[in-house]
């Protein structure tokens, strides 16, 4: 991987070198200063903050020959060289993933005895660590009760929760954070310089923004960029190479929604959409946003937000005019929508609608009504936004009606695709309906409605509230979606591991939660076998390249008696033809269902 020389070129040689992690660094230099080393760490934390980085300083440090033990690792003695690159027959690593046998666990218990060839420390780094079977975590154990002087050792992992309490109470911890835009921006402003690079204001911040607290990553990002463009690099480079979209549309669009101007807040999207911008990152590049500021407002702690420096000005402005129920509230529905982005045949608009939503759906924001019919009639897309269908106890909200500007393929005509469902449905009632709430109730081109948005005084109903609906919505759809593709999945999970595919024969997708696909087995020994991290981690896997989505996976040995009442009902409802053909045509879902009269 080309990409990642730039990563090892730079990785850290000393700990003055590190980047981020002070707490640890520091704590590890008292130690090795004082000579009081100890025999097991447990380093946790998020993939690409450094824990192995440290654990290989820290093996460096016990083995360092500078005379000064201040300034151990020194990174230039013959210990220091040979474990920088890797030959160093005291320090061995291992990555638990791969490594989960007895025997494995075995080799490196009996090694444990053999006193270092080289160095004064013969250092274990077993990456991963919540992955080593339960044998080998008992082979662990035993060492660890009577560790030989010259042993240490450093597991790392991303899943504390896994790693059984015995060994967690024979470790010294450390907890690794990730890196902050800040920090990482710092980082990559001062490798580039050495590199040669030009980082254009604001660019090292975009890079920092994308790799989401991994310097790995973020180094990558920069290579590659340098590696195309003649040293000068842009932000517009940068977005364009990680499909970002620009800072100031994000900023466009949240001004505009602490503004109330639902006006503006449809241009700044349409403005992305035209540029032909990718408009599942737009919509993360704002949730990621609106984050920071409900963290900010919420905690009033810069570095918690997580802020670079280029947006700390504007940010500290915004939550002047931020209220916490409403940041909440777009985050929410913001944070919804990258599935049906994905999916959607209509372009840009589950997000406009998810925008109007943003403004009129709300209850804390003041009623504005001449700004919300003039958006509406002024926003083609919105403008032939269909109306509620009902048809026998079934709601639908349509997520996405027929765009005013025809899709590549549109699967019907927009006027004749509406009117056999909206004629066959009772027209919209006067008051207004339990989804008004957070459906932006459409209205007919040229023609006005009695409620073209529905009032914030219509409350919802709390037990079955849109969100619910929402949510059981959204979680059938995935489950309908892994059922669709589960005789696919087995399939491609053979190659994998035919075991792993033999227990999936006895198993069977009953429920989503959330990105959790609950699986019934017929037996706890299916359930407990498929569960173990290996084989869950297979199917997982298999399933996102199914799905196109990350799903985590659970079994159950019950079928639980179903208790949510909402949940049961939509998903019975989802069953019915008819309802599936109007959900299709309108990109919709249920919002509620009503007992028959
Ligand atoms: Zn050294």
């Amino acid at each position: 991987m080309a990409s990642l020389s730039l990563y090892r070129k730079w990785r850290s040689q000393t700990f003055d070198e590190l980047v981020g992690q002070e707490h640890v660094v520091q704590t590890l230099r008292n130690a090795i200063v004082e000579d009081r080393v100890a025999h097991a760490y447990l380093f946790t934390g998020p993939r690409g903050v450094g824990k192995t980085s440290v654990a290989r300083l820290l093996a460096k440090a016990v083995n360092c020959l500078a005379a000064d033990r201040v300034a151990r690792p020194c990174g230039a003695c013959a210990m220091c060289q040979e474990i920088a690159e890797g030959r160093a027959v005291d320090v061995i690593e291992m990555d638990a993933a791969s490594n989960t046998s007895v025997e494995d666990a075995r080799a490196l218990i009996s090694g444990v005895m053999t006193r270092p060839t080289r160095g004064r420390y013969r250092v274990y780094i077993i990456d991963e660590a919540h992955m080593l079977s339960t044998a080998a975590f008992n082979a662990l154990l035993k060492t660890l009760e009577e560790p030989p002087e010259h042993a240490i050792f450093v597991l790392a992992t991303t899943e504390v929760h896994k790693v059984p309490a015995t060994i967690l109470s024979r470790c010294q911890r450390f907890t690794f954070t990730r890196h902050g835009i800040a920090s990482t921006a710092a980082h990559l402003r001062r490798v580039a310089a050495s590199e040669g690079l030009m980082l254009e204001p604001g660019a090292a911040e975009a890079i920092a923004r994308a790799a989401t607290g991994s310097l790995r990553d973020a180094l990558g990002v920069l290579e590659q960029l340098a590696s195309f463009t003649s040293g000068h690099i842009s932000v517009a480079q940068v977005q364009s190479l990680l499909g970002m979209t620009s800072a100031a549309e994000v900023a466009a669009l949240i001004e505009a929604l602490l503004e109330g101007d639902v006006a503006a807040a449809l241009r700044a999207v349409n403005s992305v959409a035209d540029q032909g911008a990718d408009l599942r990152q737009f919509t993360r590049d704002l949730v990621e946003r609106l984050r920071s500021l409900l963290l900010l407002l919420a905690a009033g702690d810069h570095a918690l937000a997580d802020i670079g420096d280029d947006e700390r000005e504007m940010m500290a402005a915004w939550v002047q005019r931020a209220d916490t129920g409403r940041l909440l509230h777009w985050v929410k529905l913001f944070s919804a929508l990258d599935y049906q982005l994905r999916t959607t045949p209509y372009g840009q608009l589950p997000l406009e609608l998810a925008v109007v939503e943003a403004l009129v759906g709300q209850p804390a924001l003041p009623a504005q009504p001449a700004r919300r019919s003039e958006a509406a009639g002024a926003r083609a897309p919105l403008s032939q936004a269909a109306a509620p269908v009902r048809r026998a106890a079934t709601s639908l909200q349509a997520a996405a009606p027929v765009p005013a500007t025809p899709p590549a393929t549109p699967p019907t005509p927009p006027g004749e695709a509406l009117s056999p469902i909206v004629a066959a449905a009772p027209p919209a009632s006067p008051e207004p309906a339990p989804q008004a709430e957070t459906a932006p109730a459409g209205s007919d081109p040229g023609q006005d409605l009695p409620m073209p948005f529905p009032t914030p005084s219509s409350a919802a109903p709390v037990a079955r509230s849109p969100e619910a609906a929402a949510a059981a919505n959204a979680d059938f759809s995935l489950l309908e979606l892994v059922e669709a593709h589960w005789e696919e999945i087995k399939r491609d999970v053979r190659p994998r591991s035919p075991t792993v595919q033999a227990l999936l024969h006895s198993v069977r997708p009953i429920d989503v939660e959330g990105n959790t696909v609950v699986l019934l087995a017929a037996s706890p020994f299916h359930k407990e076998n498929l569960e173990k991290a290996q084989n869950r981690r297979i199917v997982e896997e298999v399933m996102q390249r199914h799905l196109g989505v990350t799903v985590a996976l659970r079994c159950t040995i019950e079928a639980r008696a179903e208790s949510r009442d909402l949940r049961s009902q939509i998903r019975e409802a989802r069953k019915d033809d008819l309802v599936r053909a109007a959900m299709n045509i309108f990109e919709a879902h249920i919002v509620d269902i009503e007992p028959p009269e």
